[in-house]
């Protein structure tokens, strides 16, 4: 049997996919969101999913929540359960989860709720290469590119290296469309044009009409971008490199969070732009 926990945007997505290849066992924190899966038994407690599975799969919000579920399964774990973090959380803490739990891929994603629903996330893992291997089928049924990138903690170090490029290019969506919009251009032919070319992004085609609609619904949050930002200058910190393209964008997204709109979609930096 197959565990799975966290039935958020995108873990009810991913255990939809197992659930239609494996049997499956799904928990929420939660419990009438783990309801709605289609095909996964709900357990009752994270103790009765660690003594049923041999394979569980972590979906849930940041490293402090991945500890806390880790300490709910700990002690009634099967001797040779494997556990596949897909939370995007600090790249040391997921070297400490390898480290005590020896069977551990930190296994961060991309691609949006449109990847998970389509099952064609990205992903990046690290940890052992037996683990890995043990865990790529699973991970295949919602991930179209599922590849070792290293050692324990590298997944996350990868899942940083995406996000600082992500932000890069949600500032230069929202300047550009700010700018077209304040020069009276026509937005959706600013959207097309500048797609095509150099000036193109998966930015500008996705978000681009969400700006044009107002339309902030998540979709990704600021909330939880502004995490990811935290923790991978928090790494470059470590390694001794500024980011300053990236801090910048953490500021314009506290700016949004200090007017709580924390919950809405990325693409409304676009609004702390064009005033
Ligand atoms: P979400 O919709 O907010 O769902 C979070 C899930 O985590 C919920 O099921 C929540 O349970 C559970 N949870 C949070 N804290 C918990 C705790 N302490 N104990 C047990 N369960 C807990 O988040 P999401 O968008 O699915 O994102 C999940 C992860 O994927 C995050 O690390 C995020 O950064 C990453 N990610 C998200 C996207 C995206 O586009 N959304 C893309 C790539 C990566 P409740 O229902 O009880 O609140």
């Amino acid at each position: 049997m197959i565990g799975f926990i966290g039935m958020g945007v995108m873990g009810a997505r991913m255990a939809g996919h197992l659930a239609r290849r494996y049997e499956l066992l799904v928990w929420n924190r939660t419990p009438e969101k783990a309801a709605g899966i289609d095909g996964g038994k709900v357990a009752e407690s994270l103790q009765e999913l660690a003594e049923s599975c041999d394979e569980i799969f972590i979906c849930v919000s940041k490293t402090e929540d991945v500890q806390e579920v880790l300490a709910g399964l700990k002690q009634h774990l099967r001797e040779n359960a494997l556990i596949v973090d897909h939370s995007t959380i600090e790249p040391k803490a997921a070297k400490e989860m390898a480290r005590e739990f020896g069977r551990f891929v930190d296994a961060p994603v991309t691609g949006g709720e449109k990847g998970a629903i389509e099952g064609t996330l990205t992903i990046f893992c690290g940890g052992r290469q037996e683990n890995f291997e043990r865990a790529k089928p699973f991970m295949e049924t919602y991930g179209k590119r599922v590849r070792r990138v290293g050692e324990s903690g590298s997944g996350q170090m990868m899942k940083m290296a995406n996000q600082i490029s992500v932000v890069g290019c949600v500032l230069a969506m929202a300047e550009s469309l700010a700018f077209a919009e304040r020069a009276g251009l026509n937005m959706e032919e600013t959207i097309e044009l500048v797609g095509s070319g150099a000036g193109g992004s998966w930015s500008l085609t996705n978000y681009g009409p969400k700006v044009l609609a107002r339309d902030w619904s998540p979709g990704f949050s600021i909330d939880l971008q502004q995490k990811d930002l935290r923790y991978a200058l928090e790494a470059a910190n470590e390694m001794g490199l500024d980011l300053p393209g990236t801090k910048l964008v953490e500021s314009l997204f506290a700016s949004l969070q200090e007017q709580g709109r924390g919950g809405q979609a990325t693409p409304a930096l676009f609004e702390v732009i064009a005033g």
